[in-house]
């Protein structure tokens, strides 16, 4: 793919990059390790300053930053500021909860024939973030904050479509006074990670994208003995049980499935609904997504703007139109929306089957598939049944159908009565083909910190 701000808005390409050059990359390289040796040696508290110096500049940047984003993936404006907003929050998080997150944690020095025992937290080095385009700077915020607090150096692989916000990255930590290099964007394509990831000055990876992308991460850096994080797709299920308060459910929904112009990894993608309130929800669902207004991103009154590239917009609509042909019912939408840009009807189809291609696959756009079940196990068996298992929610009063949900479920999160959402005080990641590893919280920075187990006779 080209490096290229493309407006998904209109098609038109606004600018191109050319990818650096070896001799380029690799003096970036180079300069990310001298950067470790010295930025090791900080202290966590150094590191919060400076993480709460980035929060400032965010603050200070929102709606320049906002409106990039905006013109580079078709988000609206208004979801703009508000991932902005967020990601000045998790700098702040890990600046307040880092340095306590990051002390040595003391063991009984008795009981192992020592006069001190413990564990400390090391960063491991240069880590390579391999990241996407659907939420440009809370993805790669989301490795930045931990892994720069714990003293790491990060080197940005962002989606070639949003170039401008990934050298924004870059600007960030520059402005807000952390050293020289600790933190650089690579304009580079798809096909130079391998080189990067073999460099021996590079110690570790993580990857926000697709499974195919995740896999070949996995691969290269499993070759080379590197650890990684991986956060890929997720089909989360949704499930409606008789005892939901059924409009608040219904409202939920249609954030939940059409939030990022339906494109985020945690979007509630497969909605099962118990058949004694199957017709009222789907009635309450169906008016609510009919209602939603799609039109350019910037303006202040849309709620639905273009996806992200022509392909992403083709991919939805061939997974719709194989959906139909092989017996789904289009209760709302259903098809792309006759203007330029990428646009797609916010949609909901019933009367799915496992022939139709969606069934085990992620749908990265405004569409909703809708299953009828007769019973709670029913909804969950259907649910693990796909590869993924990243996120999952339940709507439910009783407390028995809560307690086997969160017992039964095949996912890395489980929200009962509100959509899954990432907090910087909740760890994120997913099981099965959702990838491996957590984000956010001490469990995301410790990803890329060596424990190292201290003993003193
Ligand atoms: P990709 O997984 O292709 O892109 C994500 C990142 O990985 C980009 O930086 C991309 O670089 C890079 N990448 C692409 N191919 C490889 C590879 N073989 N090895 C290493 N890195 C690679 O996602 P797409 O944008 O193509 O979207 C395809 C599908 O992926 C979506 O429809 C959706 O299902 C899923 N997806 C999930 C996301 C999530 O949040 N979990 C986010 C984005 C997509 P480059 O841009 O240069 O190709």
């Amino acid at each position: 793919m080209a490096i290229a701000t493309i407006n998904p808005a209109t098609g038109e390409t606004l600018k191109t990059y050319e990818p650096l050059t070896d001799e380029a990359l690799e003096d970036r390289i180079a300069r990310a390790a001298q950067a470790f040796a010295r930025y090791r040696l900080t202290t966590p508290q150094q590191r919060a300053g400076w993480l709460t110096a980035a929060a400032d500049v965010l603050d200070a940047d929102t709606d320049g930053v906002a409106e990039l984003m905006t013109t580079e993936m078709g988000k609206t404006l208004a979801s703009a500021k508000a991932e902005v907003g967020k990601c000045a929050k998790a700098l702040r998080w890990y600046a307040e909860h880092g340095p306590a997150l990051l002390e040595p944690e003391p063991k009984d020095a008795a009981a192992v024939g020592a006069e001190q025992a413990y564990v400390v937290h090391q960063p491991l080095g240069v880590v390579l973030a391999i990241m996407p385009w659907n939420f440009p700077l809370w993805q790669a915020m989301r490795f930045a904050a931990p892994a720069l607090m714990a003293g790491n150096v990060g080197l940005l692989k962002h989606a070639s479509n949003v170039p401008q916000t990934a050298l924004y990255l870059e600007e960030i930590f520059r402005k807000a006074g952390f050293p020289d290099d600790v933190f650089q964007t690579l304009l580079i394509g798809s096909g130079t990670i391998e080189q990067v990831l073999r460099d021996d000055r590079v110690a570790a990876a993580t990857l926000t994208g697709s499974a195919p992308a995740g896999q070949s991460v996995a691969s290269i850096a499993g070759d080379a003995l590197k650890p990684t994080v991986l956060e890929l797709g997720g089909s989360d299920p949704f499930i409606v049980m008789p005892s939901a308060h059924l409009d608040r459910a219904a409202e939920v929904a249609v954030t939940a499935r059409n939030q990022n112009n339906g494109q985020s990894c945690i979007a509630a993608k497969r909605f099962f609904v118990h058949r004694d309130v199957a017709e009222e929800f789907t009635r309450l669902f169906a008016e609510k997504i009919g209602a939603l207004t799609v039109g350019d991103p910037m303006d202040e009154g849309t709620q639905i703007g273009p996806l992200a590239t022509e392909s992403g917009r083709d991919d939805v609509e061939e997974y719709v139109e194989d959906a139909v042909a092989k017996g789904a019912q289009v209760l709302v939408g259903g098809k792309r929306v006759d203007r330029p840009g990428w646009f797609f009807e916010p949609t909901l189809l019933s009367g799915i089957t496992p022939e139709m291609d969606l069934y085990l696959e992620e749908v990265f756009g405004p569409v909703a598939a809708m299953w009828t079940v007769d019973s709670l196990e029913e909804a969950i068996e259907i649910a693990n049944s796909h590869p993924y298992g990243l996120g999952s929610n339940l709507w439910s009063e009783d407390a028995d159908e809560r307690a086997r949900f969160i017992r039964d479920i095949a996912s890395g999160m489980a929200f009962v009565n509100g959509m899954t959402t990432s907090y910087p005080d909740l760890p994120f990641g997913g099981v099965k083909q959702s990838g491996y590893g957590r984000e956010l919280t001490g469990l995301g920075m410790r990803e890329f910190t060596n424990a190292k187990t201290v003993w003193i006779g």
